[in-house]
């Protein structure tokens, strides 16, 4: 169904220029080269994120900003500077120097969002590592698969988190260094491996000279899942904060005076283009929150620090919207001049009550680990077409390709979102699968795996994914991941999984699974798998439903059909049928 499109006039504070004046214009002008300019990069044409983000300010006023205002989960808050972070982030390199961490060493944090992780993240650009930030929901089997993957050499978690990297230490050879960081100085006691941050910290000198990295050096490794297989590394060089430069301003509407608010946690690449990158490029305060989520406590974080840009995803959106009007009128949220969405379809119910709720629009967005910044929105000088993602972002060319990837498709029609190679922050591979990166690219199209159609006036449309990730609440899900987390309990023989439709969370796990000879299903069983699945993947990713069956549906060549679960499933029609094995 198509709604009539917001004006902007009716739902953009305007008290402010927007960065972006005309789009058009700006399409026919933009050249990547010019960003780079606004840029500081060293005289050699090397890049670093962290410098780019942090140290380029200190030479400005900016340096005294606070750039980071911090509120934990128990109400404490802290405030950092552009200058402390440098100072912080330059120790913490001094640090990793001191452990003989080398540039090109993976060096991993897994916690909660506390400063700690950020400093930790700039410290380790800093030195020409290749940082991998992790939830701190992960169980110690996703940590394990990542770190694996890559041969991490350091991971930086707290005391708090120290036991789930203990069950998996033995597991992890090349993980030399484990920098623990107890920040209630609870009582704790190093294990094998482990440092303190704290000791190592207060030791670090604040002077550094920061690796002169390449545009094209490996910078970032956040892992994102496929059907198939483990979560697979993408890879991001410095020259990515080109493009997080570019679309905080012009996307986000980034502005001197702003306060921003990201939502999204630094092991969602959302949280490091937008929650760290971006923003600070761009010299702009943050607040980050360290608690999870609660309407009251996200209304009083907006009132309290006068937020002004508030980028959030749908799934927040709609819970938001849960939690009704009656808690905003609570608050005084007039500080809010820009909202914007992504990670997942904005629904047009969830903008027209952002409108009711806050007089304002949140614009939605697309992008992907894979792209590493915004590809195709909605900017404050356009109006808003309830449902559509918007169009590409300057620079950027996006098209909807035929089934075979070969052919553009004309206005209207369905087909696979691809994006013409070469942008600043697009990926550069995927680690050790060289193979699979390059496969998805075809006659210089990168091929996102999304499907969408795009109107005559370039706006783009999101259908659905072209294969069986699921997205529940903006994270993706593996169904092969899920699968292979379940046959590993002991009563478990085949799994198949499936995303089923959900108010909120879009959609949510269900599993389906058959069981060993001798066992029985029973609720006391469901749970036990349920329990067992959490240690060994995200929260998120766990089985919400599960679903015994004496058998599931396979191909003649023994793969589970998941289409044809999800079709049955859903009283959907199950297609062809022909490669069921009978
Ligand atoms: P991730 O790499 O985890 O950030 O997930 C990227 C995927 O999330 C995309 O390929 C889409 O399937 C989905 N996605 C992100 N933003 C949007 C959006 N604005 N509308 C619809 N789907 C989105």
């Amino acid at each position: 169904m198509k709604y009539d499109p917001i004006t902007k006039e009716d739902v953009t504070k305007m008290s402010v220029t927007p960065n972006l004046l005309n789009y058009k214009k700006a399409r026919e002008d933009f050249r990547w080269e010019d960003i780079v300019r606004e840029l500081d990069g060293f005289d050699d044409g090397g890049l670093n994120i962290a410098y780019e983000a942090i140290d380029r300010h200190i030479k400005t006023p900016i340096k005294n900003k606070v750039a980071l205002y911090w509120e934990g989960k128990d109400g404490e808050t802290e405030e950092y500077t552009f200058l402390d972070l440098q100072r912080l982030s330059n120790r913490f390199a001094n640090v990793l120097k001191g452990l003989g961490v080398r540039k090109g060493d993976r060096i991993f944090t897994f916690g909660d969002r506390i400063p700690e992780i950020y400093i930790s993240l700039l410290g380790g650009l800093k030195i020409g590592g290749v940082i991998g930030p992790l939830f701190s929901a992960f169980g110690p089997d996703a940590v394990k698969d990542r770190l694996g993957d890559c041969e991490a050499r350091v991971l930086v978690t707290t005391a708090k988190l120290a036991g789930k990297v203990k069950e998996i230490v033995e597991d992890l050879p090349a993980l030399e260094t484990i920098i623990i960081v107890n920040r209630g100085n609870v009582p704790y006691e190093l294990g094998n491996r482990e440092v303190s941050y704290e000791a190592l910290m207060n030791q670090a000198s604040d002077a550094l000279d920061i690796e002169k990295t390449d545009k094209e050096d490996y910078a970032i490794i956040h892992y994102t899942s496929g059907t198939t297989g483990k979560p697979k590394g993408v890879v991001h060089a410095h020259q990515a904060v080109v493009g997080h430069y570019a679309t905080a301003k012009y996307v986000l509407d980034l502005q001197p005076e702003d306060i921003y608010w990201c939502t999204a946690d630094p092991g969602w690449v959302t949280g490091t283009s937008y929650g760290i990158f971006g923003p600070w490029s761009n010299g702009i305060s943050q607040v980050v929150y360290e608690g999870g989520f609660r309407a009251s406590n996200w209304y009083r974080v907006i009132e309290k620090y006068r937020v002004t840009v508030w980028y959030s995803a749908p799934t927040a959106i709609r819970m938001l919207m849960k939690a009704g009007t009656e808690v905003v009128e609570k608050y005084d949220l007039a500080s809010l001049r820009y909202l914007a969405s992504v990670g997942e379809p904005l629904n047009p119910e969830a903008i027209f009550w952002g409108n009711k709720a806050f007089g304002l629009s949140f614009h939605d967005n697309w992008w992907q680990t894979e792209t590493g910044c915004i590809q195709i929105a909605n900017y404050p000088v356009q109006d808003i077409r309830p449902g559509s993602m918007g169009r590409s972002f300057p620079g950027v060319t996006a098209a909807i390709l035929d089934d075979k990837c070969e052919k553009e498709l004309p206005p209207g029609e369905e087909g696979h979102l691809v994006l013409r190679a070469g942008w600043p922050s697009m990926f550069r591979t995927y680690w050790n699968k060289q193979e699979l990166y390059d496969s998805m690219f075809n006659n210089g199209w990168y091929i996102t795996g999304d499907r969408a159609t795009m109107d005559m006036d370039g706006y783009f449309w999101f259908v659905g994914r072209a294969d069986d990730v699921i997205n529940t609440a903006g994270h993706l899900v593996g169904p092969f991941e899920v699968e292979s987390a379940l046959v590993e309990h002991p009563a478990v023989a085949e799994a198949g999984v499936i995303g089923i439709p959900d108010p909120l969370a879009m959609e949510v796990v269900k599993a389906f699974v058959s069981l060993k000879d001798g066992y029985e299903p029973s609720d006391e069983l469901m749970r036990d798998i349920k329990k067992f699945a959490r240690k060994k993947l995200h929260a998120v990713a766990c089985p919400r439903k599960i679903e015994f069956l004496p058998g599931l549906p396979k191909t003649k060549s023994g793969k589970i059909m998941r289409r044809l679960l999800k079709a049955r499933e859903l009283g959907l029609p199950e297609g062809d049928t022909s490669t069921l094995e009978e």
